[in-house]
């Protein structure tokens, strides 16, 4: 068969899934096999940082992240709504504060508005 096979990436996907450092990865594709979703593919330059084609398949599973023998290398780019637990901050005080910590705030029992 001599039919040639072409991968293109997604214009349109307003998402990142993951990010890479040029200056870490060698781009030994572990975690290009790793992924349960192809979402990247091997950059055709040998020793370049994978491609991300279709990042609106990513599970955010991190496989890619752990899988990867050099930290830093690849970065997972959660969506902006899945990053609320970072931190929450009191009106009253600036202080910030996370959600599960140890000494947690009591809970808002203020009845809602209206
Ligand atoms: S990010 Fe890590 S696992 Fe992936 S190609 Fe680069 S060095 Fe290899
Ligand atoms: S987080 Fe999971 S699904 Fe997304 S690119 Fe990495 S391995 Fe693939």
């Amino acid at each position: 068969m001599s039919d040639k096979l072409y991968i293109i990436p997604n214009p349109p996907t307003p998402n990142k899934a993951v990010e890479f450092n040029p200056d870490i990865c060698i781009g030994c594709n572990l975690c290009v096999n790793v992924c349960p979703t192809d979402v990247m593919m091997p950059n055709p330059q040998k020793g370049k940082q994978p491609i991300v084609v279709y990042p609106e398949e990513c599970w955010y599973c991190a496989g890619c992240v752990e899988e990867c023998p050099y930290p830093g290398a690849i970065t997972m780019l959660h969506p902006t709504q899945q990053r609320i637990s970072v931190n929450w901050k009191r009106k009253e005080t600036g202080k910030y504060f996370r959600l599960g910590m140890k000494n947690p705030p009591p809970p808002n029992t203020r009845p809602p508005s209206g």
